[in-house]
């Protein structure tokens, strides 16, 4: 018979967690429709937060794409007036890395 009262017991030990978990459930329900500000429950900020994250993950990764798109502006394909070397250099600070001629936006022959 003591196997009867050990599944009992184990029967009661689920009875008690589906309970906790219940009430558990109903706390958070009761978390998420709670009106923070205005009219906006807590699940209405949980959902804007979610949204917000997702802008700005969608941003900092456009934000990566448009960098690239960028630093390659910055470059411009020239042709040394110096030695006719050409190649690709900063449009700013660029120098002729076989005759040291300064190859910056102004000075530069495509
Ligand atoms: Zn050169």
């Amino acid at each position: 018979m003591g196997g009867g009262k050990n599944r009992l017991r184990a029967w009661q030990g689920l009875r008690i967690c589906e309970q906790m978990g219940t009430e558990t459930l109903n706390e958070l329900r009761a978390v998420m429709d709670t009106i923070v500000f205005g009219q906006y429950s807590v699940q209405d900020l949980l959902v804007g937060a979610g949204f917000v994250l997702g802008v700005l993950i969608l941003l900092v990764i456009l934000k990566k794409i448009f960098k690239k798109k960028e630093e390659y502006r910055h470059i411009q394909l020239v042709e040394c007036s110096g030695c006719g070397w050409q190649g690709r250099v900063s449009r700013y600070a660029g120098r002729c890395p076989e005759c040291n001629t300064p190859l910056g936006d102004q000075k530069a022959q495509v």
